[in-house]
């Protein structure tokens, strides 16, 4: 009680000395500083700071920035938050909006992913969360996609089909058209008595009357499979329009190699055979060292031009059958397969004579390029995400030890 006595006091003087009346928000920002100094706790003045440690940051810089020191004043702010209801309603559009539309394949994750954030809305703010939802929206636009170039593709063989059946339709019609004039010629040429004359000229009556009706069917008919045969060349267009799409998804533009979702794609299906089958890969990560150094002394577009000729020597040093990405700016990304370690290493020392033995060319420039590698193995790791994560830790040690360094899992580096 006397503590509290001295800090009113104290609280008073000190306002007084500043000329600063003593208004409730004055009153409490002086006694709680006061309180501080003289080491004494006050609930009223530690609970607001607790409750302001526990608001976001962006709501804390807030609090900063506008100087709140009051419940009155952070109400205020707390107002401004977003309800429980309307973040579920967010939440219900995302999860309809991840959902492939065309597609009908929910992979299992999504709905994983879905069942989550239905739980809990307010993960939406999470930038784990933020990240993973933009992965599912690309990747249903990419299964939509797929979709409607395999619809594409049955449409055009459908209508191949159709032209097919239109044109043997054509052919038998106007056969029947030359049976018919055949038999008007052959009735033509009877010389009968009266009392058949009248049964003659009805006879042709009805065979014309056949064979025109012949005539307007093929017309049509013809008509029909030229129509057909139009649309075939507009779905032919289409199918081509809808797999580029896809490709620019697929392939990065400047080096022509895996963009690093298509990588992430092709890289599980890869895993899949080292997990049924036991079929081992080298994971590579290679950085080209001081390419900011490129940009900055030949410029950017000569920068591209080393980016493009690093990836066709990458490309012209692997299989078919692995795996190459870009999978950052200048950093680059293989899984390969290997018969043995000394095959690996074989790859790896074939890469960089290359690259060091040569200059790259940009017009007449020359550009000296060195690069630095870590390589994991796959079996040695539970995980395919773990061995990438290893072959980055080799890659950062290879930068750390001078650069122009590939480093093994083995202990092996050249
Ligand atoms: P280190 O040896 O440590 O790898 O150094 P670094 O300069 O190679 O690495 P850093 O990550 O500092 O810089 C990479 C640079 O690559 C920065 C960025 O401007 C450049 N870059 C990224 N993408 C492209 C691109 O598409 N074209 C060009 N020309 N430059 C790019
Ligand atoms: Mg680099
Ligand atoms: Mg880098």
């Amino acid at each position: 009680m006397d503590k509290i006595r001295e800090i009113v006091k104290q609280t008073f003087l000190n306002l007084d000395k500043k000329q600063t009346l003593p208004t409730p928000r004055a009153y409490k920002q002086e006694f709680c500083s006061v309180a501080k100094t003289l080491n004494f706790t006050v609930d009223e003045c530690v609970k607001f700071k607790e409750i302001i440690n526990k608001l976001s940051n962006n709501e804390q810089s807030f609090v900063k920035k506008h100087n709140i020191e009051t419940f009155e004043e952070l109400i205020q702010l707390l107002m401004q938050r977003v309800e429980t209801n309307q973040l579920n309603n967010v939440a219900l559009l995302l999860q309809k909006s991840m959902k492939p539309s065309i597609s009908l394949t929910l992979n299992e994750d999504l709905h994983r992913f879905s069942v989550k954030i239905g739980n809990s809305p307010e993960l939406i703010f999470e930038n784990d969360i933020q990240h993973e939802i933009e992965k599912f929206i690309i990747e249903r636009i990419e299964m939509d996609q797929e979709e409607l170039e395999k619809k594409a593709k049955e449409i055009t063989i459908l209508m191949t089909y159709m032209t097919k059946f239109l044109g043997d339709t054509i052919e038998l019609n106007s056969k029947g058209g030359d049976n018919i004039s055949q038999i008007t010629k052959e009735l033509e040429s009877i010389t009968s008595e009266d009392g058949l004359l009248v049964l003659q000229g009805k006879l042709l009556g009805a065979a014309n009357n056949i064979n025109s009706q012949i005539e307007k069917t093929t017309r049509n008919l013809k008509r029909g499979k030229d129509g057909v045969t139009a649309l075939q060349k507009k779905v032919a267009l289409l199918e081509i329009e809808l797999h580029s799409l896809r490709k620019e998804n697929e392939i990065d533009h400047l080096t022509g190699l895996l963009t690093r979702r298509w990588y992430d794609r092709q890289s599980k299906r890869l895993d899949e055979d080292f997990v049924k089958k036991e079929i081992d890969y080298a994971v590579v990560f290679f950085d080209i060292d001081h390419f900011k150094k490129v940009n900055d002394t030949y410029g950017h577009d000569a920068g591209d031009v080393v980016l493009s000729t690093f990836a066709k020597v990458l490309m012209k040093s692997t299989r078919d059958t692995d795996i190459l990405g870009r999978y950052g700016g200048e950093e680059f990304i293989a899984l390969v397969h290997f018969r043995n370690n000394s095959e690996l290493h074989d790859y790896m020392q074939r890469i960089k004579s290359i690259v060091t033995g040569h200059m790259f060319k940009y017009g007449d420039t020359k550009i000296p390029i060195t690069f630095s590698a870590g390589v994991a193995l796959r079996s040695g790791h539970q995980t395919h995400e773990d061995s990438v994560k290893k072959a980055d830790e080799l890659l950062y040690k290879a930068k750390q030890s001078g650069r122009n360094k590939v480093i093994f899992e083995d202990g092996k580096e050249f």
